[in-house]
């Protein structure tokens, strides 16, 4: 088993949801506690509130993990007169860190976008509403002594290259000599100073998003057993990738059967919805996480009739309504999947890296509306 610190979570997660796809006004990222912490405990929940902080104190929490960051508004004062503030007193005093991926986690593949989409039971093959990043690729080609193949071959990949749509470890190698005569200096893992060396050799390529560029490098450097690592570095010009918010696809339903379904798997006690007629069979249904009412006119341009976000107001209502289009409020809180999913994500980075970590999803945490 091995020790973890904060820092060795936030790496992983920045591979899953890079933080370069978060907006700029987003305080994503470590909120409180220092990234070289050691964490046996961490708790994941949607939010950081009074609640989240009690049952991290009781359970002995080293990080919570939330998706909607901790320190939004900024700070004038750190007293205990304002109840926010004291949560934070209380979490600085607990030596609890908290780390937060919101808008990334939003945008990334995999990641709130299509896990509300999965919960809603839309097909994949989705189209995304609003596009917010686009990606160029680059390729590495570098060649490795046949005994260090596997080796440069994992490092590459921890580094996150060879991800190719729904396949990981995505390579190619063709075997090939390499030839090299090393000079008066050289410290050579292979041969001797003034003499020709042939060695079999494997030309290894992947491919990998453009801003992965530094760590695929820095990764192959370190893994390559020479001192001089041969390599090219290309730009591709592939069709770029793209990131965004919110998501559509072809599924028939009607607005009721929508509204049934989301009721059942998200176990609500209602919802709001607006529609002329909830009997109506939709062909294209668009799903948004958070409050995602100024998003529905994207959706409508890409051919749904059914919008479903959280935190509509009566006059998004009527908008959507006017440009016949049937929308249900689901609630901002249907992003508590965050704590589900994410929390399967982290255990399978614990199984893959023998982490000595223990995961609590929260149970405390609750939807502030109530009906009556
Ligand atoms: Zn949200």
């Amino acid at each position: 088993m091995t020790q973890i610190k904060v820092e060795d979570i936030i790496q992983r997660i920045e591979q899953f949801a890079p933080s370069y796809l978060a907006e700029d006004w987003d305080p994503i990222g470590l909120s409180f506690g220092t990234s070289d912490k050691v964490v046996n405990k961490l708790m994941i929940a949607l939010d950081v509130d009074a609640d989240t902080i009690q049952e991290a104190q009781e359970l002995g929490i080293d990080l919570i993990f939330t998706h909607h960051p901790a320190i939004f508004k900024s700070l004038k004062t750190l007293n205990t007169e304002n109840p926010r503030r004291n949560e934070y007193i209380n979490l600085i005093k607990s030596d609890i860190a908290v780390f937060s991926a919101h808008t990334n986690i939003d945008a990334a593949d995999y990641g709130m976008s299509d896990w509300l989409a999965d919960a809603m039971e839309l097909p994949k093959g989705r189209e995304i509403i609003s596009p917010s990043y686009q990606e160029g690729y680059k390729k590495l080609v570098v060649y490795v002594p046949e005994r260090d193949v596997e080796e440069v071959r994992r490092a590459l990949h921890n580094a996150g290259a060879g991800e190719v749509g729904d396949y990981q470890d995505v390579s190619y190698s063709i075997k090939g000599q390499g030839r090299f005569t090393p000079q008066k200096g050289a410290d050579p893992a292979v041969g001797k100073i003034g003499k020709e060396e042939i060695v079999n050799e494997v030309r290894i390529e992947v491919m990998f998003p453009s801003q992965l560029t530094t760590n695929v490098i820095t990764a192959v450097q370190t893994a390559h057993p020479y001192e001089e690592p041969v390599y090219d570095l290309y730009t591709l010009e592939n069709e770029k990738k793209v990131y965004g918010y919110g998501r559509i696809a072809d599924y028939e339903a009607t607005t009721e059967e929508m509204i049934g379904k989301i009721i059942s798997k998200f176990d609500l006690a209602g919802l709001k919805y607006a529609s002329k007629d909830p009997k109506k069979l939709h062909k294209k249904i668009a799903v948004f996480g958070g409050a995602g009412a100024d998003y529905y006119l994207e959706a409508k341009q890409k051919g749904a009739t059914l919008f479903i976000t959280g935190d509509v107001s009566y006059h998004n209502a009527q908008d959507m309504l006017r440009d016949g289009i049937d929308v249900i409020d689901a609630g901002h809180y249907i992003e508590s999947v965050f704590v589900s999913e994410m929390s399967q994500v982290i255990n399978k980075w614990k199984k893959e890296e023998s982490w000595d970590l223990d995961i609590f999803p929260t149970k405390k945490q609750k939807d502030v509306f109530k009906f009556s």
